[in-house]
């Protein structure tokens, strides 16, 4: 077959020859193995597990026995995509690579340098003279499809402490932190009792929203919050209770809208000008974040709302609840290290939830901000449960 990359150069010999082997989600086993023959031919230590993962060991260069072990991690799947006019079996036939204006490209389809590059760089360390400590070389399987390969990837195959990554950022970024995470989900029971005060909807749309780990430094409303931000300025100055609220899609974003109905002795006019005075505070606030930040309030619908005394307990946890950036790094300018997002308010005949998202660069940040959460929840009579998640960059 005819190359197309220069294979003096390891790391693209390395790559040329992964594209010529199937290695798409679910179907690594043939280049798993052919990394298991790489690893045979050359003597070197290592673990095929029964997902196809592979671990190379490498022993340290010499002159290098004493320093710490390094792990470097690669996933072998790549993204099969092609175009549509284009017939291809990803599961048997080699890529077409070309060159198109200094450009490695494959004909019809996906080249796979997501993450063949980071497999290629590996291999062509352990192939290569290049001074190094000890390795540990992991080569993982079914990323792009949930990360399931370094799921299922056994602990007790690991010693390294330190550990780089070679895949996404490109050659001109370098992943140097990233955050674990958890939510935390609180719940309360309430009974409904029969109103007869005048019923409002109560909305705050108009919000930017965002990635609740990418964007969560840029002071940016949370829907949620300012929400109930207004319905407790009306409940100080006279009762409300809560039909019903919701607001805020996934655990991953800054809810953008959310939306309240309640019922209350005021007249419209009184709850208006409370509400003017609310989203002009907030318009203030917002304005080089989220300019077009609305607080708006119609006529509502509803037979049977929250006591005053239930709707209060929620509208005291979400007034209290911290949200938004906790830590920056000291060193890393513009880094997060740990914030919380009050994500996602659901409400149905006789529960209200609340789900909060905490992310942190270290775990006891995260076990901190979970704790002041169950605080809350406890002190308002909330259930909660706690579960770490894997977090998605
Ligand atoms: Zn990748």
């Amino acid at each position: 077959m005819m190359n197309i990359l220069d294979h003096t150069k390891p790391h693209q010999h390395f790559f040329e020859e992964m594209t010529r082997i199937p290695h798409g989600s679910f179907h690594e086993k043939e280049y798993s193995d052919y990394l298991v023959t790489f690893a045979k031919e050359r003597g070197l230590r290592y673990v095929q597990d029964d997902m196809y993962n592979v671990i190379i060991y490498a022993p340290a260069s010499q002159g290098y026995e004493d320093h710490e072990i390094l792990l470097l991690q690669a996933h072998m799947d790549m993204v099969c995509e092609k175009n549509k006019d284009v017939e291809f079996d990803f599961e048997k036939e080699p890529l077409q690579l070309y060159i198109e204006d200094g450009w490695l490209k494959a004909k019809g389809t996906t080249l796979g340098a997501d993450d063949g590059c980071g497999v290629a760089a590996m291999l062509a360390i352990l192939d290569g003279d290049m001074p190094h400590p000890p390795l540990e070389c992991v080569f993982t399987v079914q990323e792009e499809v949930g990360l399931c390969g370094a799921l299922h990837l056994d602990g007790k195959y690991i010693h390294a402490k330190r550990v780089i990554n070679l895949d996404g950022g490109g050659e001109v970024s370098t992943c140097t932190t990233s955050a674990g995470g958890a939510n935390v989900i609180s719940q309360r029971t309430f009974m409904r009792e029969p109103i007869s005060d005048p019923v409002y909807r109560l909305s705050v749309t108009g919000l930017s929203g965002g990635h609740s780990g990418g964007e969560i430094h840029r002071e940016k409303g949370n829907a949620n919050k300012l929400l109930a931000r207004t319905l407790y300025a009306i409940a100080k100055k006279e009762a409300v209770s809560l039909i019903h609220v919701e607001g805020g899609m996934k655990d991953n974003a800054i809810p953008r809208e959310a939306f309240a109905s309640f019922s209350c002795k005021l007249d419209g006019a009184a709850i208006q000008e409370i509400v003017n005075q609310v989203e002009q505070e907030m318009k203030k606030e917002l304005e080089f974040s989220d300019p077009n930040v609305k607080v708006s309030l119609t006529k509502g619908e509803g037979r049977e709302a929250l006591s005053v005394e239930d709707s209060l307990d929620y509208l005291r946890f979400m007034t209290l609840l911290p949200h938004g950036m906790h830590h920056h790094s000291m060193s890393i300018e513009g880094l997060t290290t740990a914030s919380m997002n009050a994500a996602v308010v659901t409400c149905d005949e006789n529960t209200i939830m609340v789900n909060c998202s905490v992310r942190g660069a270290l775990e006891s940040y995260i076990d901190t901000i979970c704790e002041e959460i169950e605080l809350l929840a406890d002190a308002f009579g909330f259930t909660h449960v706690s579960s770490l998640s894997g977090m998605e960059l």
